[in-house]
């Protein structure tokens, strides 16, 4: 049995019932085959794929809170503090029903080769809980962001662990985070990032891993000699990473014309109202069917079951799945290819599912993994570190202007990584293969830890 097959093995055997995290391993082991065989020897010597797969730690705990009839609610808090040979644990809290032990691993796996790949000084980790903030008051969210913090505020600082959001975790969660961590521990220091402009957030932070997502596209489809003018561009996801996401298209000269969220999916063949959009779904918090009723030119459709992925039967010429993980199958993938899409990037992380994924690739998509092409978010969190580090505030548009420098720089390394290892075009291999260089270097330089 091969190295890398040895150690898929053995994950799988010793975190039963956490499928996700499977995934993710598989997708990145076998990807790195490549490096693995040509360094065999010493890897396994330094049973360097056995200690990247397991966290350095992995933190659970309770989180009660009194919600607005008096009741006690107990929820389950994680925080994955995955590899730290590159830098302070960074990577998002999610807050949604679905998260467990095996969703939060799969995550921060992937973190620690996404931090890599943007070059900056960050190390991987991952963290939530299965509280969901829908339908709650700002009180019970407080109450239980509180709570989150009142244990975790032990595990994380500026210079070991710094949160930031994700799913269910926006500027409302962080902010009520943060407020106690200053409270605890008694010092005002960037232990989060995601916060807001006037206590140490980044300008250019919200709109970042949109953003970030269209200058890799952009950078993806220049150097295949296409363009995003002109096109037309399925989005999925009505979030953070959507909502700019179709924002940035627009400025570069695409047409966005779908976005969903988890009770159905918009079809606008004049375009996202980006402004319409925000106000749903930033301001009112709302469901999709609000975008509709105020659209003429909209289409709504209610989601039917689970499998429902309708925004990518829609004609386009780019997808970009900014939802959520497994959200594009492979009957999507094969709607895609016959309706003469030509590029799929990833927004959110892991949406597309491994058979699609091949599928795509097996019939000439371009298509970008999202521990390269979501990089933006993570990457300017790091930005905003700096910028708490030696307390001053970047303009956005030096912000933004970085941002676009370090996806463009993305890309290139995993084209490049791709092309050392034989594997041109391929930007699945190119991006775990450049990812995880650096850090697998950082842990032999560090010695045995
Ligand atoms: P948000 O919570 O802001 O938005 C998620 C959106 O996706 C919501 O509109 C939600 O709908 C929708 N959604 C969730 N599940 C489904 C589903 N099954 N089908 C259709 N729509 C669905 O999260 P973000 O935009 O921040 O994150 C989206 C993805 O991007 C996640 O995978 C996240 O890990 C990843 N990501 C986020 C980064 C960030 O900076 N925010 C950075 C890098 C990656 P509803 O409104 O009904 O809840």
């Amino acid at each position: 049995m091969s190295y890398v097959d040895e150690v898929i093995a053995q994950v799988v055997e010793k975190n039963p019932a956490e499928p996700e995290f499977h995934q993710a391993v598989k997708e990145v082991l076998e990807s790195l085959r490549p490096v693995v065989e040509q360094n065999e020897e010493l890897y396994r010597r330094e049973a360097i794929l056995e200690r990247i797969v397991n966290p350095e730690r992995q933190i659970k705990f309770r989180v009660p809170w009194v919600d607005d009839k008096g009741q006690v609610q107990v929820n389950t808090g994680y925080r994955v503090q995955f590899n730290s040979a590159i830098g302070p644990y960074k990577g998002g809290l999610r807050l949604h029903p679905s998260v467990n032990l095996g969703i939060i691993k799969f995550l921060g796996f992937e973190q620690i080769f996404k931090n890599s790949l943007t070059g900056l000084p960050i190390g991987g980790g991952k963290g939530g809980s299965d509280f969901d903030p829908k339908g709650k008051s700002d009180r019970e969210v407080m109450a239980f962001c509180q709570s989150f913090m009142t244990e975790l505020y032990k595990y994380i600082g500026a210079d070991t662990d710094v949160p930031a959001g994700d799913i269910g975790t926006g500027a409302r969660e962080i902010g009520y985070m943060f407020g106690q961590y200053k409270r605890i521990k008694g010092v005002y220091e960037g232990v989060l990032t995601g916060k807001g402009l006037s206590y140490g957030g980044s300008l250019a932070r919200t709109e970042a891993t949109g953003y970030g997502l269209l200058y890799f596209v952009a950078e993806m489809l220049k150097t295949n000699g296409k363009d995003l003018k002109g096109k037309t561009v399925a989005v999925s996801g009505a979030g953070n990473v959507a909502i700019y996401a179709i924002q940035k298209a627009q400025q570069l000269g695409a047409k966005p014309v779908t976005c969903s969220d988890s009770t159905g999916w918009i079809y606008d063949p004049e375009g996202i109202d980006v402004a319409l959009l925000k106000e749903v779904k930033e301001v009112k918090r709302a469901r999709l069917s609000e975008y509709a009723a105020a659209r003429k030119s909209a289409e709504y459709h209610e989601k039917k079951d689970s499998n429902d992925h309708g925004v990518w039967n829609i004609k386009c010429d780019v997808a970009l799945p900014c939802a959520t993980q497994n959200e594009l199958n492979l009957d999507d993938a094969k709607a895609l290819v016959a309706n003469g899409c030509f590029a799929v990037a990833e927004g959110a992380n892991m949406p597309t599912t491994p058979d699609a994924t091949e599928y795509l690739q097996k019939n000439g998509i371009l298509f970008a993994p999202g521990k390269a092409s979501n990089a933006g978010g993570v990457a300017t969190s790091a930005l905003e570190m700096s910028q708490n580090s030696e307390r001053l505030s970047w303009t956005f548009e030096e912000v933004d202007g970085k941002l676009k420098g370090i996806m463009e720089n993305i890309f290139h390394n995993l084209d490049d990584a791709a092309k050392r290892y034989g594997h041109e075009g391929d930007y699945v291999v190119g991006a775990n293969i450049a990812g995880f260089e650096k850090v697998v270097n950082a842990m032999l330089a560090q010695g045995v830890c």
